[in-house]
């Protein structure tokens, strides 16, 4: 429960000493409140009023950090029921299957999978983070040999599907630095696989078919000092799944039901046999309101859009996705390429460059930064005009790279045309489409051949 700038202010020494970089104590607690300081930054907070901070500010779903092989994935810390209210936190971590008694060829096949789809899209790296190793070979070696592979062959954090305690403890010792979770404990389980996560310090997930068994369960693991817990309804088709995932949410975060204040694992794999279907049900439970999703297998055509649809859902909404300000060279332009230029809003600088990429024409594209605002939203606003348009091109260094001097602005800024030849001098100002869907026609049109282009002055005769 987020605690407001007064109630904060309580807790703190109140001597104003300026020591955490805010001239007074109710300064800190105001930019603790909206989550731009650190606690830490204090050095007088007594070691109890830090408890009850720590305690009191706790978000209501706790978060759980998962090992693997690079960062660290980090799953639920949720405060809000919609992304509106302020955002979504922490994207869910997505889960290939691996089963224990597949082939070799299968195995290594998965495993490459989890490498292989990797992307890179509005300058992050988008992939899947985890592996989920069924045991069903019923051979606790056969299962470790899988886990030791998972760690060493990928990055992935690893979850153990095992209930057998042979089985789980010979692929815990596997794979002990990954420290994989525990999946799962059940009422019938608990007192046996229980200590195993306590003595290795391991998350785990507990599984219940119903609501009052989790929080039951929940209760046992904590009071045996088990923190990082995982939350599973049983639920394996969607409609039970999804209405699980809302009551598990809204229960937590309006009922401030501790005991149910833990990140969720879904099962979209085990839902239906249609790669498609289990697709959909995926992005469902990315949405509402999974932590970790598992599933069958990774396909890049479902795959893809998930990770994007992913990626979206946990964006920041009150902070436009942007792309760094520079010049972009597309398919290897040369010193007669065209050169186009439009805003830094990391939609538009993906639609216009992907379409300049099926034109098949090399081109410089730049990027001005308009700090995330779209092409007409940016003119409005007085941040793609004349003016700084003309000042970026100067600096950019693009007149190094090409032996013309023309240029292509986006057609909704036309005029801008005549303020940008008083800015750029000696340039030539070319208006493109308004969409960017027409820049191949354009171009093939617009583009002069390179014969005709008028060559740099510091080479003109
Ligand atoms: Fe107050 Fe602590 Fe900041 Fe000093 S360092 S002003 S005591 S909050």
């Amino acid at each position: 429960m987020a605690l407001s700038g007064i109630e904060i202010f309580k807790y703190l020494p109140r001597t104003n000493c300026g020591k955490c970089g805010v001239p007074t104590c109710l300064a800190f607690a105001m930019s603790l409140a909206a989550g731009k300081a650190e606690l830490v930054s204090c050095p007088f907070i007594t070691a109890e009023s830090k408890t009850k901070l720590e305690e009191a500010s706790a978000p209501p779903i706790r978060p759980v950090t998962i090992i693997t092989g690079g960062k660290p994935l980090k799953v639920g810390g949720e405060t809000v029921l919609f992304r509106h209210e302020k955002r979504f936190e922490n994207p869910p971590g997505l889960a290939i299957t691996i089963s224990d008694v597949m082939s070799n060829e299968e195995i290594d096949r998965r495993l490459q999978a989890v490498k292989y789809y990797t992307y890179t899209r509005v300058s992050a790296t988008l992939r899947p983070e985890l592996v989920a190793l069924k045991y069903q070979s019923g051979n606790p070696g056969t299962y470790a040999a899988l886990a030791k592979r998972a760690k060493i062959e990928t990055e992935a954090g690893i979850i153990l599907l095992c209930e057998d305690v042979d089985g789980f403890l010979c692929a815990a010792e596997a794979c002990l630095d990954r420290k994989p979770i525990l999946c799962a404990i059940t009422e019938s389980n608990l007192d046996l696989l229980a200590p195993i996560a306590i003595d290795l310090k391991l998350p785990v997930v507990v599984r219940s078919n119903n609501i009052d068994g989790l929080a039951g369960l929940t209760d046992r693991l904590v009071k045996l000092g088990i923190k990082d817990i995982i939350l599973d309804s049983g639920a394996r088709n969607v409609k039970k799944a999804l209405s699980d995932q809302v009551a598990l949410r809204r229960l937590a975060l309006l009922k401030k039901f501790r005991l149910l204040g833990y990140p969720t694992i879904a099962f979209p794999g085990e839902m239906t046999d249609d790669p498609l279907k289990e697709a959909l049900i995926a992005s469902v439970m990315v949405a509402k309101y999974a932590g970790i999703v598992v599933l069958s297998d990774f396909r890049g055509e479902t795959l893809f859009p998930l990770l994007v649809a992913r990626m979206n859902l946990f964006s920041d909404p009150q902070r436009p996705q942007a792309t760094v300000e520079g010049i972009y060279p597309i398919n290897g332009p040369d010193e007669n390429s065209p050169v186009a230029i439009t805003c830094n809003f990391s939609l538009t600088y993906f639609i216009v460059s992907g379409e300049i990429e099926n034109t098949r024409m090399p081109a410089h594209l730049l990027i001005k930064d308009t700090e995330g605002l779209s092409v007409m939203t940016a003119w409005a606003a007085g941040k793609f005009g004349a003016d700084n348009i003309g000042g970026f091109v100067k600096k950019s260094g693009i007149d190094s790279l090409v032996k013309h001097r023309k240029i292509i602005i986006p057609g909704y800024i036309a005029q801008e045309s005549g303020g940008l030849e008083e800015q750029l001098p000696g340039w030539e100002i070319l208006v493109g489409p308004r969409e960017a869907s027409h820049i191949l026609s354009y171009l093939k049109s617009n583009w002069p051949a390179e014969k005709d282009l008028k060559p740099s002055r510091s080479e003109a005769p």
